[in-house]
Order: C-alpha cells, then structure tokens, then sequence
C-alpha cells in the first residue's frame, strides 16, 4: 500500500461540501473529488448528545489546534474517499455550511456566517493533514480495521460493515441504520440500541444468521436483496408482540432470536400470558423480571430465571437457633403458626431440615432477604403461604 502525506485547507474540503440530513451523513468535498462517506462508514455521529463532539471539533479550529491526521483512500483520477476522518470532516463542513452554532467566549451562539471575519478566516485556512492512501481493497481493509479514531471507536458492527461492504450493507444500513424508518420506535420495544450506531443491523443480522454474522456478510456480500434478514427480523418481532401483548421495559434487549427458534412453534394463549406476566410481575420473590419471558415460554418450569430471592443457609440456621431457644424456654413449638394453633404441633420442635424461611414483611412491602426479615416456619405453613 502506498500513502502520501498531503495538506488541505478546511475551504479546499469544504468546496462542495453535501450533508444530506436524512440519511445523517456527510456527502462530498473537495470540489466533488471527495467522497465523505463511503458506503462501508458509519454514520454521523458527533451532532449527537447535543452536538458535544462537532462543537470541539470547530472549537479546535478557533483555537488552531490540530484535528488529527485523516486518511484519504485514492480511488482513481484524482479522486477520494475518507477511510478515517468523516466525522471531523463533516463536524467542520456542517459549521461552515450554517447547520449548527458554538458558543463564543461571551457565552453567545455564533453561526458560522455571524462570526467575525478573521474568525471565519481562520477557520477556512485552517490545514488539514491527510494521508492519502492506495491499495488493495483488502490491504485498505485490513487497515481501516485497525485504526482507531480518536474520538468514538468503531464498534464490533460498524467493523463488520466496512470488512463486508457493498450492495448488501448499503440495503441493510437503509433498512435498519436508518432512524427515520418509522419501525423504529416499535422494534425499540424489543431491541436495545440506536439505529446509526447499526444495533437493529446487528440484531436483524445475528437472528437470521443464528449468530454467525460474519459468515452470513460474507456470503450476501453482493446481494441488493436484504428480503429474507427483513422477512426473519419481522418474523421475530411480529411473534413477540402476538405473545406478549403489553410491552414490559424489560423485553428490551432479551434474546429474542433465540426464544422465537425455541419457541414459536409452540402454541400461546395470549390473554393467559398476559395474566401470567402480570402476576409473576407482582410476585415480590422473582429477582430477575427480564427472565418472566422466557420462564412463561418454556412452560414455567425453569425457576432458575426469576432468580426467585433465598434467604441463604447461615441466615436460615441462625434464626432457626434462635427461634428454637425462645420456642423451648416457653414450651411452645419453635414454627410461630404451629404455636398458635390448636393441633397436637402446638408444643413441636422442628428439626432444621422441617422448616424453611420465610419473609416476616412481604416483598410486595419492601421486605428484604435480611436476617430480620426471616422467619423459619414449618414446611406445611410455609407452604400454605404460598412462598419460600
Ligand atoms: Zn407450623
């Protein structure tokens, strides 16, 4: 691979500069010679959380700092593409073009075409080093894996996107990178994430290809045809939302890829469900909601997923000991409901092994696993209140 180290100015990049605010991308430069976002990029992301990032980058420029090498990729007559560089790129061509304001030192928002002359000045002459690159696809590739930008590192997707990019990413990216895709607020409900940082893509992804992305890029690498991650992707969703009627905070996130390849050729009654995950909901003993799904999916056998609170063994033990010796000193059965009944168990000792714990200030009251809050009663009481 050969590189060759330019100088631009900020008015050279900025000469043409596009952003299309629907897609969230910068577009070209240089006069047109310049593509910003090549296809395998990811999105603009530095107008984000208020535009934190795109504010220092012109704030850099005002107080000539340097910005950073950028690497240019050489695609033929004297034209470019960004491998490394487009947020900046499109943080300085966004300011100049009038698309937000920074606050000068007067605490005052200041447009690019309502700063002082020698201000914009200093910004349009501001140098740029670039490193401008030509190889191979993979050679450049390969590269692009291994840089990492000062700014917001590439995640595991966004790499994958650039490993894998063509017809198939650009399909994928407009479908699923795409926040203003009005599926996005329902798939939200299930899936953690954003769009432009390509979690949906991911997820879309990982379902189809039952966690063998990477494989599955490369083999539709040059499809235009995205039907059957989108057919999948719906398929899934559509399920949940069919299951589970309400849409709980904790379904965002769960596996459901997985859940639907377990579960969906079972039969659900819906408004049973529903019952069940309300109730299970209000049950003060599960720990974990986020496994209720699951738990209810597979037929409520494996409790291991609600996590269901435990007072532990020394806890139990010492409160056992405890209770006993007040029990004998009075002469009445060391179970308290044993105690003040009328059955022959009035005046029982229990052995450890005949009792278990239970929570004296219920859950649903904020009680706690806490040795205070632990009552020991027989195995028959405990289980007629219905809890452990
Ligand atoms: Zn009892």
């Amino acid at each position: 691979m050969k590189t060759e180290l330019k100088q631009y100015t900020v008015r050279q990049i900025c000469d043409g500069f596009v952003y299309n605010a629907l897609e969230g991308r910068g577009l070209f430069g240089l006069a047109g010679r310049l593509t910003i976002q090549p296809e395998y990029q990811r999105n603009y992301i530095y107008a984000e959380k208020g535009g934190r990032l795109e504010i220092a980058v012109v704030k850099s420029l005002l107080a000539g700092y340097p910005l950073g090498l950028i690497y240019f990729n050489h695609v033929g007559d004297d034209r470019h593409e960004v491998l490394d560089g487009q947020q900046r790129i499109t943080s300085f061509g966004r300011y100049v073009t009038g698309k937000f304001a920074v606050k000068d030192e007067l605490g005052m928002e200041q447009y690019f075409g309502g700063l002082a002359a020698d201000k914009q000045q200093k910004i349009l002459d501001s140098e740029i080093l670039v490193y401008e690159c030509s190889g191979t696809e993979s050679e450049i590739k390969e590269w692009f894996r291994t840089i990492n930008t000062a700014g917001v590192p590439l995640n595991d997707q966004e790499l994958l996107n650039a490993v894998y990019s063509g017809p198939f990413v650009t399909a994928g990216r407009h479908e699923f990178s795409n926040s203003q895709n009005a599926n996005v607020q329902k798939w939200s409900a299930y899936v953690r994430g954003v769009a432009n940082r390509q979690d949906f893509w991911e997820r879309a992804l990982e379902w189809v290809s039952k966690v063998n992305v990477a494989d599955y890029m490369s083999r539709h690498r040059n499809d235009r045809d995205i039907s059957e991650v989108k057919a999948y992707f719906n398929a899934v969703i559509d399920w949940v939302a069919t299951v589970f009627t309400s849409v709980e905070k904790e379904m965002r996130g769960l596996e459901w890829g997985r859940l639907y390849e377990t579960y969906h050729r079972h039969p659900y009654d819906a408004d049973k469900v529903a019952e069940r995950v309300r109730a299970l909901y209000a049950d003060p003993f599960v720990k974990d909601r986020k496994g209720i799904f699951e738990f209810i999916l597979g037929g409520e056998t494996d409790t291991k997923l609600l996590q269901v609170r435990l007072f532990d063994e020394v806890t139990k033990r010492v409160v056992y000991e405890e209770q006993t010796a007040k029990a004998q000193a009075t002469s009445v059965s060391n179970c308290p409901l044993c105690a003040v009944g009328n059955a022959s168990n009035k005046v029982k000792i229990w052995g450890l092994a005949e009792m278990d714990a239970d929570h004296v200030a219920a859950w649903s009251n904020g009680g706690s696993t806490s040795k205070e809050n632990c009552e020991m009663l027989c195995v028959t009481h405990n289980r007629a209140k219905g809890n452990r």
